[in-house]
């Protein structure tokens, strides 16, 4: 199977590594009791996790309580290793939003015995995106709308400006341990008010009034 490429941004490049930043937003740590962190909590998704607008979530049957998480996703455009946080910004072809569909349950058990996440955040279309825009239709990425929504009822409603870790900080940390390319893509973490999905509803979710935006149905 080819990977799945970044729709949206010309040249279309191949999706390459998905990293995820989780508890960069202080209220979401505290809705699920979680420490607020000093630095960012790092895991990494699968390329087979991503859907696009009109496909479905699957549930997976090793869960019973799959949460939504909606973020404001980040495409690397340029190779980079060591990134200072004045040059990060340089390094983003663009912006889209995205869902980092999390089973709770699984992942709770897997924070008990301090395991890894990956079973919680990897299955199979984990991780719903919306189109692409360009760096350029972004005037400042610390100032950014988010929001979500599941059966036309808004569950997020958040700003970047909460983030923890902004995007040039992420960047930056990222690149000191690992080489960045393009076709990166990094999912910045959630605001409050994350919740369960069952078969059958419909989420909605966008960034930056409309510019980029997702439509998927959950199903078992
Ligand atoms: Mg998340």
């Amino acid at each position: 199977m080819k990977n799945p490429s970044i729709r949206g941004l010309e040249p279309e490049v191949p999706i390459h590594t998905i990293f995820c930043i989780g508890r960069n937003y202080a209220e979401h740590a505290r809705e699920l009791k979680n420490e607020i962190p000093t630095t960012p909590v790092i895991f990494s998704k699968p390329v087979t996790t991503v859907i696009y607008d009109g496909d479905s979530v699957i549930l997976p049957p090793q869960s019973s309580n799959v949460h939504h998480e909606v973020e404001l996703v980040v495409a690397i455009g340029r190779e980079g290793k060591n990134i200072p946080k004045g040059d990060a910004l340089k390094y983003v072809a663009g912006y889209a939003v995205g869902i980092d569909m999390t089973a709770r349950d699984i992942q709770d058990k897997l924070k008990d015995k301090g395991k890894p996440w990956e079973l919680a955040k990897g299955a199979d279309t984990f991780a719903p995106l919306g189109n692409f825009i360009t760096a350029e239709q972004i005037d400042d990425p610390t100032a950014i709308d988010i929001v979500l929504s599941v059966n036309g009822e808004i569950r997020q409603k958040g700003t970047t400006a909460d983030m923890l870790f902004p995007v040039d900080v992420l960047i930056s940390v990222l690149s000191d341990y690992f080489t960045l390319h393009p076709g990166d893509l990094i999912f910045t973490g959630t605001p409050e008010g994350v919740s369960k999905v069952v078969a059958g509803d419909r989420i909605e979710a966008s960034i930056a009034l409309g510019k980029s935006r997702l439509s998927v149905n959950v199903t078992r």
